[in-house]
Parts: structure tokens; sequence; C-alpha cells
């Protein structure tokens, strides 16, 4: 009741102006630095012109020796840890959760922030959010005293990209805010909302930028001259932290954990790049799959956000016309994939903190970039566009993320029980679509042969919170009969949605919208599972027992027999387990045969009878499955190798050698990372057998010269002041590229009997450059659009080694490469799979002019000299999703001795 009366005197204050009112004694210095470091009078806001001291709770500058937006100053991520402990150490509104750790060892946090009462109430209010998030059970006479008991959480997230490093500087100063600021609209946010910060959700990359930014970037100021990117920000993925829907990162999974157990809301995810600030709105295409009230809610609040600030006099801030709703692959995604809604800025940020000159109209004479249209222009959703030219420093970014965050959290402040029903109204409405409307369901069978890649998607649905079932009796539905064992998505949960929007085939609109991102992601497609969608509303009482986390088991038959047969059934543990079972011989049957009644499909490893106390134990965790051999097989087999691979990276792009060394790194398949540097230098055939060149760079061009040579050495070596540089490789200096220099050198490894496996886009460095000269590359014409569909594809070659492990020559893969080769006529058989193309094999997602890849290429294999070069358009380890087509270039690299 008391809570209650609070609530009500602070609403009641909210009508008064916003502006800090002057019982708290205010920090002058602060307020003379802001307007020193802000570029223009109209760039900061009254909400955060000034900064009140406090006799208890210790400011950023008292901790940290500076202001926040000072110019040419940037935290490294343990002093951003080292204030918020300091706040919570002093401030009883302010807690710490500890979720977890980095890949380098990190602790992941959240900082929690409310009034002192919400604080103590923390974990009730999470049982009353995990209520609204699950209300299965709840009564309806409950939910309005529920409601009123609970206080939304809005969470918080800077530093995912690393170069956009205003945002975690920016949330220390909004965390003293919460915790020190006495005014109306502190007051009010504090009653009635429950604030969470993640500090930096890439930690790793936090500190490696901070160190690149020192070192070499600290002097840019101008935006026509910029000193490149740091080749790393955490340990593998860079940018595409935010597109990893399956949450191979080690932050991601823990931030997702935190968010099944805390539920907030609202997750707001802080980014920089367009000016001056852009707030998300929803925009199309939007998934149709989410409860219409979030596309309602989003634009309900960036509207208040520009209106507010412009209010206040900033320009610039404007909504729609860049983000759309389509891919739930971004992190904070994850919010709006389970009922809640999330949230995005991009701020104008300037990679650093040093003040600097913003071109921010295109600049006459630059080549046009359709992604970078110009954004000064005014427009129906950009009023008051940003000037064409400006003089911009970190501080106007703090004030105007700062203003605009405080003004989303204005308003959840005064709405929070709008925000709750609303949350409480998107999770009901997720389980009863899931009860009234087909598909009702999914099973994936549970006699597929390979077990594994079935647990693949188990595993992350349940990562997400989304029940699965175990089927214990046969289930007979309209879609046909599965055994005992199946496993079973039923649609009538919290989660039902998600479920559906992450096996469905993806029915992109029609028209002319372009999508941010991949436009399909259908996880049985991308995994080779077979997954049924059921519009069997029986499938809803099919009887079954919860799964918490799927492992197959694996199976051998008794010791004692001469031989065994590791049957390949499809299983990328194939891979691993010849890597554990490294001095142990193993032979590949290159063809399938018969061992009395059992059929053994070609690519299973044959083991010798003496290996069987080290096969077992392999084979039964990696959930493979071993048959005793009666008799030596009568087919042809070849010793399966171990070749000593190199994955050759570039500087200026490591993103997809990072998703390709995640995925050889889970598997266990060891390699070398190799750079201009080593490529150069020669010799490569001696060192390696086979050299991988994933996708990467923006051209075949831009992956052979890499970094221009212009400007200062670029040097990325670990030293006592730069101890984060130098990880993942390390060099000198980044600029230069392989150049033709490593071109002839690889093409030396080639002719040596070197095996060289291009994939994606870099499949077009070896016609380009002469390494394959009768390969041609071509382009598709301006209206073919293909965000990464997921397409059909012919295996030509079913008999070559690449495809052990697939038993049907029509298989799915994710579209990767525009360059689209074309072989002589002389030379077909040298193509192992191709493209059928056309719009009937376009099986998610949009391919616009589908007919022009009709018999194009998806891998060839053409010999020069003693070697080979291996070209795959597609990509076969693409980001931690098309786990059907690894094996692709596990067998690749395993068999480079028989691929011919
Ligand atoms: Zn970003």
């Amino acid at each position: 009741m008391q809570r209650a009366i609070k609530i009500l005197m602070a609403c009641g204050l909210a009508a008064a102006p916003v502006a800090a009112i002057a019982a708290q004694t205010m920090d002058e210095e602060f307020a003379r630095h802001v307007k020193d470091w802000t570029t223009r009078p109209e760039f900061v806001s009254p909400l955060v012109d000034h900064l009140p001291k406090s006799e208890s709770v210790p400011s950023p500058k008292q901790v940290l020796g500076h202001e926040i937006g000072e110019p040419k100053k940037l935290d490294y991520y343990a002093d951003l840890l080292k204030y918020y402990r300091a706040l919570a150490a002093s401030s009883p509104r302010v807690r710490i959760l500890e979720i977890g750790s980095t890949e380098e060892g990190r602790p992941n946090v959240v900082v929690m922030l409310s009034a002192e009462e919400n604080i103590r109430n923390l974990e009730s209010n999470r049982r009353n959010l995990a209520q609204l998030a699950d209300p299965r059970g709840l009564q309806e006479s409950a939910v309005s005293a529920l409601l009123a008991a609970t206080r939304p959480i809005y969470h918080l997230m800077g530093g995912l990209h690393s170069s956009e490093t205003g945002p975690a500087e920016m949330l220390l100063e909004l965390a003293y805010r919460l915790a020190a600021e006495e005014s109306p609209l502190l007051d009010q946010i504090r009653a009635n909302v429950i604030v969470a910060i993640t500090p930096a959700t890439d930690p790793d990359g936090r500190d490696r930028y901070t160190d690149w930014y020192y070192r070499n970037k600290i002097d840019d100021t101008d935006d026509l001259d910029p000193v490149p990117d740091a080749p790393y920000w955490g340990k593998y993925i860079f940018h595409d932290d935010n597109r990893d829907i399956n949450y191979s990162g080690a932050s991601a999974r823990e931030l997702l954990a935190y968010y099944l157990q805390w539920h907030p809301p609202i997750m707001h995810d802080l980014h920089e790049s367009v000016p001056f600030l852009y707030t998300y709105s929803g925009q199309a295409p939007q998934n149709p799959n989410l409860d219409p009230i979030l596309y309602g809610e989003l634009p309900w609040f960036s509207n208040f956000e520009m209106s507010q600030l412009t209010k206040y006099g900033m320009p610039g801030v404007w909504t729609h016309g860049f983000v759309d709703a389509w891919s739930p692959g971004y992190v904070g995604f994850m919010s709006s994939n389970h009922n809640g809604m999330l949230r995005m800025y991009e701020t104008f940020g300037n990679a650093g903190a040093t003040t600097m000159l913003r071109h921010v109209a295109p600049v006459p004479g630059a080549p046009k970039d359709p992604n970078r249209p110009d954004q000064t222009t005014r427009d129906w959703f950009r009023p008051l566009p940003p000037y064409k030219e400006v003089q911009w420093s970190m501080r106007n970014n703090t004030n105007y993320m700062e203003t605009a965050a405080l003004t989303g959290l204005q308003l959840t402040a005064q709405f929070p029980q709008v925000v709750l029903q609303n949350f409480y109204k998107k999770s009901r409405n997720a389980i009863e679509s899931g009860r009234s409307e087909a598909p009702y369901g999914y099973v994936l069978p549970g006699d597929q042969p390979d077990m594994t890649r079935v647990a693949f998607v188990v595993n992350i649905l349940r990562m997400q919170g989304i029940e699965v079932g175990r089927a214990t009796g046969q289930v007979q539905l309209k879609e046909g009969a599965f055994p005992a064992g199946s496993l079973l998505v039923k649609r009538n949960q919290p989660y039902g949605r998600l479920a559906k929007i992450l096996l469905e085939k993806q029915q992109y609109p029609e028209g002319e919208l372009k999508s941010y991102d991949d436009t399909a992601w259908t996880m049985g497609l991308m995994a080779h599972v077979q997954v049924v969608e059921s519009a069997d509303p029986k499938v809803l009482d099919v009887a079954a027992e919860p799964v918490e986390h799927m492992q197959p088991a694996g199976t051998i038959a008794a010791a004692g027999a001469g031989s065994y047969a590791v049957l390949d059934l499809g299983s990328p543990y194939m891979a691993t387990l010849r890597y554990r079972l490294k001095s142990v011989a193993v032979r590949v049957a290159e063809q399938a045969f018969k061992s009395g009644d059992l059929s053994v499909p070609a690519g299973s490893f044959v083991i010798d009878g003496k290996a069987y106390d080290r096969l077992r134990p392999q084979v039964e965790s990696l959930g493979l499955r071993a048959v005793a051999l009666t008799s030596q097989p009568q087919v042809p087999m070849h010793a399966a190798a171990m070749p000593r691979v190199a994955i050759y990276s570039t500087w200026g792009s490591t993103q997809n050698v990072g998703w390709v060394r995640y995925a050889l790194d889970q598997f266990e398949m060891p390699y070398e990372l190799i750079f201009k540097e080593q490529v150069r230098k020669g010799r490569l055939r001696s060192a390696y057998d086979v050299i991988v060149i994933p996708s990467q760079g923006r051209s075949a061009r831009g992956l052979v010269d890499d970094l221009e040579m212009y400007g200062k050495p670029l040097p990325y070596t670990r030293t006592s002041q730069y101890k984060y540089l130098g990880a993942y490789g390390s060099s000198e200096d980044i600029r230069g590229g392989m150049g033709l220099e490593g071109l002839l050198e690889l093409r030396r490894f080639i002719e040596d009997g070197g095996t060289l496996i291009t994939l994606g886009e870099a499949s077009a460095v070896p016609p380009e450059f002469g390494l394959t000269p009768t390969i041609e590359v071509s382009r598709p014409s301006q209206k073919f659009y293909a965000p990464g569909p997921i397409v059909q594809a012919h295996i030509l070659k079913m008999q070559n080694p690449i495809f052990y492990g697939y038993t049907s020559a029509d298989t799915t893969v994710r579209w990767a490469s525009n360059s689209l080769l074309q072989l002589r006529l002389r030379d077909k058989d040298r193509v192992l799979m191709e493209f059928p193309g056309g719009e009937k094999n376009v099986l998610s997602g949009v391919m616009r002019g589908a007919e022009e890849i009709d018999h194009r290429p998806a891998i060839a294999l053409m010999p020069s000299g003693k070697g080979q070069v291996v070209l795959f358009t597609t990509n076969p380890v693409y980001r931690w999703q098309n786990l059907g087509e690894f094996r692709m270039l596990y067998n690749a690299v395993l068999n480079y001795k028989n691929l011919q």
C-alpha cells in the first residue's frame, strides 16, 4: 500500500520540469568540462549538463580519474568493473550479479540499479517477472495484483561492438546518476524501474580495442583518413557477435541464461554508427511471428525519444529508415524473441575518444555507397536532420546517448504497468497462438541416422528456454508416424513463437523490401536435420518427458572382434574421432559395403580390434556407432590422413576466419593460423599439406591486397604497455596484404603438391589471380538479390570423399557468394556440386533472380601441378549455423590425398 502511494507521488512529480533541482550541490568543474568538450551548445541537454556531488557515492572521476567524455580517454574493462563495484559498495541502490566469464576469463556481470527498496526486493521481483513470462497456472484474477507488485527491468547493454566505444563510457555516468542524483526524473525512474546494465557486452574486445586505440588510433582527427580497426575484438567473431543466432560466444550465452532467469521486459542495445542518434522503430520487413503489440511498442518509445530530444534542441535525432525487424539473430533480440522488447540506438561515434571532423553528408566525388544514403536530409522520420559536416566529440556522443537513455527510462517509469501488462499479454498470446493456430508443433524424428546433429538443434532450443519433450510412445499424427523417443516441440508454451521462428521456413515478403541481415536461418535445413512441422493439434497431447539437455549415447559392439567399423552417418564428430585416435591407424572405406546383415556406408572408419579400448570411450562419448566386422571389407580403403593444416587470415577482415576457427576448435581439428608474414616467407609446402582460405575481404583483390600500405606502420604485437594486442596472431605492421609475392608462394605450394581450399568469396581468388586460369568468374546482374537464403544444391559426384556422410544427391546449403564460377565445358567433370537454380530451389528466405545461378558450380576441384585447388562457392562453415555443411570442409581436409 505504502509503495502504491509512493508511486503516485512520483508520477505526480513527473509533471514538473525534468532538469535537476538545486537540492544537491552540483559539480561545477564537471559542468565546465562538459561545456568545453561539447562541440556545439545544442549538442547537450538539461538532463546531462550537470552532475550532483554526493557525500557517499563516488563519481566516475573519483574512481577513474576522469570525467566521462573527456577527449582521448577510454577505460579498460577492469576499470569499468572497478567503478561499478565502488558504486555497489557505497550505495544500497546498486547490486552486482556475477553471471559468468568470457573466453579470456574476464568476469561477466550485470549491474542492477533502482530504489533501495526495489534492490532489497530483487529476488521477489525476479520471481514475479518469471510468472509474467510464463503465465501458465497464473489465475487471471491474480494478474493485476502481481503486476502492481512488480517493477519492469530495463536492461541496457553497451560495448557489444568494441570500436563503438561510447556506450560503455556513458553507462558509467548514467549509473552514477541512478545511484546519486536526486531529481524528479531520477526519483521516478528509481521508484518504478529496475535498471540493469551490461558494462561491456564483449569484455575481451573492450580491452583489445582500448589498447589498439591508445597505440594506433588516438591521433585520428579526420574521418576521411582514419586508421583501420584492430584485427580482433574478442577471440573469434568480431562484429558478428551481433549475428550469433546460436550463441556460440560465452558472453552471449551467459547473457541469455541471465535473461531467462531475470526476464527484463526491455533490453536496449547501444551501438554507434549513423548520425547523430537513431532510435530503432522495428520497421519492415518485420518478423510476422512476433506479437503485433511489439510493433506498436517500438515506435511508441522511439517517437517519444525523438520528440523529447528534439524539444531539448538537439538536432539529428531520428527513427525508422535504418534497421528492420526481420532477423532474430541480433544478441539483444533475445528479448523480442522471448516476448519482451529489443530496443536499439545507433549514436554517432568516432571509434574512439578523439574529437574528429566528420563528413556527415556524402562527400562530393566519393563513390556512391548504397548502404550509406544521405542521412542529413529531412524526411518524415527525420524532421530535424543531422548537420552536413561537424566536429564531433566523445562528450557529444555521451550527451546524446545518455539523454536518450534517460528518456527511454522516463517513458518506462511513467508507464511501468503498461510495459508489464504488454509483457504479460505477449507471453499469454504466445501460448494461446500455439494452442489455436497451426503449426501446433514440430517433430524431430527419433530414428534419424545421426542423432548428434539432432542434439545440436535440440540443445540450442533448450538454451533458448524452449521446452522440448521426448515422446514416451509412438507418435501418430496426420503428418505420419514417428517412433518413441522422437523429440517434440509443442507450440503452446511461452516461447512457442520463437520455436516457430527458428524451425519454420522463412517466407520473405514479396516486393522490393531489403533486409538488414540474413533472410533465412531455418535450423533443420541448416543442420541437415529432419524437422516435421505439424498442423495436427493432437501433437499438443502427445505424452512426452521433458528434455533438459540431449546427449546421444554412442554404441559399440562387444570387444573381441578382429576389426570394427565406425559408421559414417554424417556426424561432424567423425572428424573429432579421427584426431582423438591420433596414433591409431584409421582406414576409410571408399564405398559402402555389407558386413553380415549390416550396411556400412562409404566414409566409415575401419579400425583394428586391438584398438578397442581406445575406440570405445570415444565412440560412446561422441554419440557415434561402431559395429564389429565379420571379415575384412572387400572395398577400396585409404588411410584417414591428419594433414598439417593452415588457415589463412588477412589482418583487415578476420571475422569469417574466426567462424572457421571456432568450428574447427569445437570439433578439435588442429590447424595453424597464418597471415601474410608466413605466406610471403614461402616454403609453405614443407610446412603444410592443406591451406584453407576462408571467405574474407570485400573482393578477391581485397583479400590479396588487404590493408593498404598507407600512413604509419600499424603494429599488432604484445608489449608490456599493450598487453592485449598480439593475440591470435601477431604482426609488426598489419598493412600490406599477401600481395603478388604471397600469391606466387601459394602457386608454388599448389605446384609442389599442396591442397588449397577456398571458401565463399575467397573462391574468386584462384581464378582471378591465375591459380586456376581456366575458370572464369562472373557476377550476377543488378537485380539479383540474395541476402543469405537457403537453397538446394545438387551433388554431381556422390562418390567423392567430400560427400562422405551425405546420403542424398540433393542437399541444402546456405547461399554464400556472388562470385559465380564457370568452368570450361571439357572440365565439367571437375564440378562436384552445383546449384540447380530457379525459384523452386530457394528453400527459405529470398533470392531474387534465382535463375541466374542455374547450374553454376557450388564446389569445383582443379588439379594444378602436383597439387589441387578445391573451390567452394558455398561457405561450408557459415557462422555457427550450417552444421549440415561442415562435413564437406572436414572431409576435404581429412581426405585431401584422395579427392581426385
Ligand atoms: Zn554496432
